[in-house]
């Protein structure tokens, strides 16, 4: 096998290669069919039904990166209660929610020591701010698990809001033990909000260039504050970690993370548009920025009927800044949820006028008018939707053969897994893989693909390993090869899942 041979990343392209070890021993050459990936895949299939043995093997395998991952979502109610106890917040009573000092008004207790001081409470907390428990129409619940999910941003954002250093360092430990190497946290600094409400006043007059030319003289500014607080967030994170210490181990601070800036879509145009310009600025500023994302309720009565005017806004401000990449939250929705109109256009909007190289959930796509169009051109140009089971089963009550995990895949467009919330849903990323095998029937070769996908579809700039001379089945790259992992952070984390997938499949136990 000559280093240097341009191929795909196929499972079936790379068996050959797989018979040669790192340092080049011959494993397996008189038997070419066995190849380390086949006996991981049967291995696969004899676990399949075994629930926990499935867990112990999805939970070591390698995962790529989680593309879709919000970084208020991602730490657990447990994480919030801890910081708003360090932040001297307090918890109100008797619907617990996190709320500012002083804490011995009435209806309110310190967060500090509640664990030990009152467990009760402490656990009806955890299951305020977050789905834990959750049982639709009991007292103090929630109407749905969509209402429920969405209200604890409320109840835990006093802990959330000023510990932005915190909830990444939440974010690293998380992936590191779920085998994740690489998130794209949706994380903004408080300066994109700030940004946004100070324009909220601004008469909303639909000029673009006009609005887009009164906010410039304000942004370097913003973007100045928006990257401090990064910095600081970071070297907190850092700290909480003890990365100076942990530098070289294999752990929470070797997860390669970047961010997208998003927009909050609920709020008015004014707002929306000014938060949106900063956020292309601040993605082109700042290489820790990857891309732009849309969040909120996309049912949220404001979401709805201002939905074409964002992908009119994402249009003009790509034109602006083509080097910035969209990652749009498209088709979370559910029939029920909202009027049918409201299910025929999102996704398809996103990608022909927003330029969306990648979708978030896209739920209710079997409901756009010319879905099969829309697939089709969705697999030709490579859009790439994320997929979160676990969260479309707990807000929209999509799982199993209602979810189109199958159609896209059917369809050839690409997809990933991903966790979007996993503190709020109580999840993490190896629950999404297990789901995937047990709920839509995936084996071995489809969730090793999506982890590929997933470095593949990554908005880490850099060329991708599956176009390069590389040969990922040689341990050591040779010289052209290493320059290129050199230069592009993409190649890198791909190689790296490479050999994270080949110790994984060599191990002489399988998990
Ligand atoms: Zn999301």
């Amino acid at each position: 096998m000559a280093a240097g041979v341009k191929r795909r990343m196929g499972a079936a392209t790379w068996a050959g290669a797989m018979l040669l070890a790192a340092g080049g021993q011959v494993l397996a050459a008189s038997k070419p069919a066995v190849t380390p990936e086949a006996r991981t895949a049967a291995y696969f299939d004899s676990i399949v039904h075994d629930r926990a043995q499935l867990r112990l093997f999805l939970q070591a395998m390698p995962k790529g990166g989680d593309l879709h991952n919000h970084l208020w979502g991602a730490p657990y109610a447990e994480d919030f209660l801890a910081w708003a106890g360090e932040d001297g917040l307090c918890v109100t009573t008797p619907r617990p929610t996190i709320a500012a000092a002083p804490c011995d008004g009435p209806g309110k207790v310190p967060a500090k020591g509640l664990a030990q001081r009152d467990p009760a409470l402490y656990a009806q907390a955890i299951d305020a701010l977050s789905m834990r428990n959750y049982t639709p129409g009991a007292e103090g619940a929630e109407a749905s698990g969509h209402d429920q999910f969405f209200s604890t941003f409320d109840r835990f954002g006093a802990a959330a809001v000023d510990n932005i250093g915190p909830m990444l360092a939440v974010t690293r430990e998380l992936a590191a033990i779920d085998h994740v190497g690489y998130v794209e946290s949706q994380a903004n600094p408080n300066a994109l909000h700030d940004f946004g409400a100070q324009a909220e006043g601004t008469a909303w007059n639909g000029d673009f260039a006009a609005t887009l030319a009164a906010l410039e003289p304000k942004m370097p500014e913003a973007i100045a504050k928006a990257r401090r607080e990064m910095d600081a967030a970071e070297a907190e994170a850092a700290r909480r970690l003890d990365c100076a210490r942990a530098a070289a181990e294999d752990g929470p601070c070797q997860v390669e993370v970047r961010y997208q800036a998003f927009v909050e879509r609920a709020q008015p145009p004014s707002f929306v548009f000014a938060q949106m310009a900063l956020a292309f600025a601040l993605v082109e500023a700042d290489p820790r920025f990857v891309g732009v994302n849309i969040v909120n309720p996309e049912d949220h009565p404001t979401s709805l009927a201002d939905y074409s005017l964002h992908m009119r806004m994402f249009q003009f401000l790509a034109a602006r800044h083509p080097t910035v990449r969209r990652a749009l939250h498209a088709g979370e929705l559910a029939p029920g949820l909202t009027p049918p109109r409201d299910l025929t256009f999102h996704i398809r909007e996103a990608v022909e006028i927003a330029g969306a190289q990648r979708i978030g959930h896209g739920v209710d796509i079997a409901h756009e008018t010319g879905a099969s169009a829309l697939l089709a051109r969705m697999a030709r140009d490579r859009v790439a939707v994320e997929i979160n089971l676990t969260s479309n089963d707990g807000i929209l009550g999509v799982k199993g053969a209602d979810h189109p995990l199958a159609l896209y895949r059917r369809a050839g467009v690409p997809v990933v897994l991903s966790t979007d919330d996993e503190g709020v849903s109580r999840g993490d990323m190896t629950q999404e893989y297990l789901r995937a095998a047990t709920e839509q029937g995936l084996r071995y070769a489809d969730l090793k693909a999506m982890a590929r996908d997933s470095l593949e579809y990554a908005f880490l700039p850099g060329a991708s390993l599956r176009t390069s001379a590389c040969d990922p089945a040689i341990a050591t790259p040779n010289a052209a090869c290493a320059k290129l992992l050199a230069a592009s952070p993409k190649a890198s984390a791909q190689w790296r899942l490479e050999q994270a997938f080949s110790a994984f499949e060599r191990a002489p136990r399988l998990p």
